[in-house]
């Protein structure tokens, strides 16, 4: 097992009943035998901010303090942009603005803080935004000019339009799902050269969509979210240890060769 850069994309409000076919290309690699796919079970409430915390920080909203998506305060935990800086490798982010109150500043100042570039900070090099609506077209273009400019060791990229798309058209509408399909393809332009420049490349969401046009109970489709891993970096082999989104963070820790979690079957996902 080599540690390597890490990509880790999170689509928000991404439903596994929509990931498991609306994403042809991610499931092309998959069918090739160079991607993995998963089911979680996402953490509970099945709310942006809360998951976020539990997706970088590997704790429970119940145990986070972060309970709800009011809840404006810095991490009190120890996120992987934490676990990055202190083993000196670089940290970049192109994410929504909570992910800038989480983890570098609360409350967000967008004219202080949407261009980030201090080296003191846990997210060293950031370009936030905070319309819901803001195009992950261009989100992808913020996280490829960081990526060029900084070449992050561990870059953190994470769209709104699906999310964005679920609360104005329901978890089960063409709007939504397309919006699923549309990243997928904008995926399929970038992924590639991610990997030839060394990066494992994690996929995941927070939580998903139900029919009432929200989130945040237990329902399968508010619940079920995918984890994607792609590229060699990882092994592709079936593997039976259950993946939890709280285990996220150590895995990208691992990857990057930051042994916080000597968990072999965690391990056992990379190659
Ligand atoms: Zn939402």
């Amino acid at each position: 097992m080599k540690s390597s850069k890490v990509i880790l994309v999170l689509i928000d409000g991404l439903a596994w009943h929509v990931a498991e076919h609306a994403m042809g290309y991610l499931h092309a690699l998959r069918e090739n035998n160079q991607a993995s796919v998963f089911k979680l079970q996402c953490e509970l409430p099945s709310l942006s901010r809360p998951l976020y915390e539990c997706i970088l920080t590997g704790s429970k909203p119940v145990v986070s303090g972060i309970r709800n998506n009011q809840t404006v305060q810095l991490s009190t935990r120890e996120s992987i942009f934490h676990l990055a800086r202190k083993a000196n490798l670089k940290t970049a982010a192109a994410a929504y603005h909570w992910i800038s109150e989480l983890y570098n500043r609360a409350p967000y100042d967008a004219v202080r803080d949407r261009f980030t570039h201090n080296e003191s900070l846990a997210i060293q090099h950031g370009i936030f935004y905070h319309e819901d609506s803001y195009p992950d077209s261009h989100l992808l273009l913020d996280a490829e000019h960081l990526r060029n400019t900084y070449d992050p060791d561990f870059l953190f990229i994470h769209t709104m339009n699906v999310d964005d798309m679920g609360h104005r058209s329901g978890g089960d509408s063409a709007a939504y799902r397309n919006a699923a399909r549309r990243v997928d393809t904008m995926l399929s332009h970038y992924l590639p050269a991610w990997q030839e420049q060394g990066y494992r490349v994690i996929i995941t969401s927070d939580h998903g969509m139900n029919n009432d046009h929200s989130h945040g109970g237990l329902l399968p489709e508010e619940r079920e979210v995918p984890l994607f891993l792609a590229g060699p970096g990882f092994n592709h082999q079936p593997n039976s240890f259950r993946l939890q989104q709280v285990l996220i963070r150590d895995l990208c820790a691992l990857a990057l060769g930051i042994p916080v979690n000597q968990n072999n079957e965690l391990k056992s996902f990379l190659a």
